[in-house]
């Protein structure tokens, strides 16, 4: 069993897990304390690029059915992903 939090490779098998989460991340998630796990990871990359938030949420309504703008919404994300990733655009 993989820790269910996105893109932890952690498995039930390598370490100790509190359900379905690994230790690291269970730790972060329920304190606040843990650098080391990929929940941390995922929430600081985030809090640093608010635009991903924006990105995802942007293409879940255009996934969901919402009728939005295609190419608004490439943009979006695409910029989104670039400021992520330190590229440019
Ligand atoms: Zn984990």
């Amino acid at each position: 069993m993989k820790c269910i939090v996105k893109d932890c490779a952690n498995h039930a098998s390598q370490g100790k897990f509190i359900g379905s989460l690994c230790a690291p991340c269970h730790a972060f998630i329920t304190t606040g304390v843990g650098k080391y796990s990929q929940a941390y990871r995922n929430a600081i990359l985030i809090a640093e690029v608010p635009e991903l938030l924006e990105a995802l949420q942007l293409a879940d309504a255009l996934l969901s059915g919402a009728n939005m703008n295609v190419s608004v919404v490439e943009k979006k994300v695409k910029s989104a992903i670039a400021k992520a990733t330190g590229e440019t655009v």
